[in-house]
């Protein structure tokens, strides 16, 4: 019951929030997914990304399950930014916008939950890492990942059945929904077959190579863009591997 409720609470929310006339960005159909608390990838995340990475019963006491979405960004501003080695100012609007509606859009099922009489805890979209280790705290797409929106391709990011260009929100709540199932085929090509590696070739520095991901060095390619887009709030952004690739906008294997 709870999960149709949700999934239409977030399709309405980001509905309404686009026709809003101080929203510029427009977003595809959000994907939702729900994982269980319970699951034991929460405890291999503590391995993968460091003994930092939060359980949800570290957010919230009595979590049950965890309720991700993925906001995918409209076609033209995937397009907007495969030009240049910075971000479009399009590119810089969607992702300042959406971690806005992430926000909002927390509070909101966060609102409509409690008067249900039930407990969530919301995540930041943005600043949940440590800096020096660029360790997350709370990583979104991993948790995304465990609640089966996608699987993680070549660039590191999640790719979902409508792509990897767009952002992530989550929320850890008190009760239990069935778990969304993860898909059982990779969605990244190289990964199944080593057919591309067009992401690689897209990295603005060479942080991002074949067998290797320099983190500091992409998170350098971010504060770039914050100095060139400072009169717009510093965003760390980049993205230019998530477009004109075959995952921006779909799961390339379909
Ligand atoms: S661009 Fe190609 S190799 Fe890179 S993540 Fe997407 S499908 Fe995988
Ligand atoms: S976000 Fe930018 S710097 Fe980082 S891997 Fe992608 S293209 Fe390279």
């Amino acid at each position: 019951m709870f999960k149709e409720r949700i999934e239409g609470l977030i399709d309405d929310y980001v509905n309404k929030y686009q026709g809003r006339r101080s929203v510029m960005t427009k977003w595809r159909k959000p994907l939702v997914g729900f994982a269980s608390a319970e699951d034991q990838l929460f405890e291999e995340l503590k391995e993968v990304i460091g003994p930092s990475h939060a359980l949800p019963e570290d957010l919230l006491a009595g979590a049950r399950s965890i309720i991700t979405y993925f906001l995918p960004f409209e076609e033209a501003i995937i397009e907007s930014n495969i030009k240049g080695e910075n971000s479009s100012k399009k590119w810089v609007v969607a992702y300042r916008e959406t971690n806005q509606l992430i926000h909002d859009l927390n509070q909101h099922i966060k609102a409509e939950l409690n008067t249900l009489g039930q407990e969530v805890k919301t995540v930041s979209a943005t600043g949940n890492f440590f800096e020096d280790e660029l360790i997350s705290e709370w990583s979104h797409k991993h948790v995304a990942y465990i609640a089966g929106l996608g699987t993680f391709g070549l660039h590191k990011m999640l790719i979902t059945s409508k792509g990897s260009a767009g952002r992530i929100g989550s929320l850890v709540v008190d009760f239990e929904s069935p778990p969304t199932d993860r898909p059982e085929e990779e969605y990244c090509l190289y990964k199944v077959d080593g057919s591309c590696t067009q992401c690689v070739a897209r990295c603005v520095n060479g942080s991002l190579q074949e067998n290797a991901f320099d983190r500091h060095g992409c998170y350098d390619a971010c504060l770039s863009n914050g100095e060139v887009y400072s009169d717009m709030g510093s965003p760390e952004v980049c993205g230019k591997c998530t477009v004109n690739v075959p995952c921006s906008d779909r799961n390339p294997i379909r």
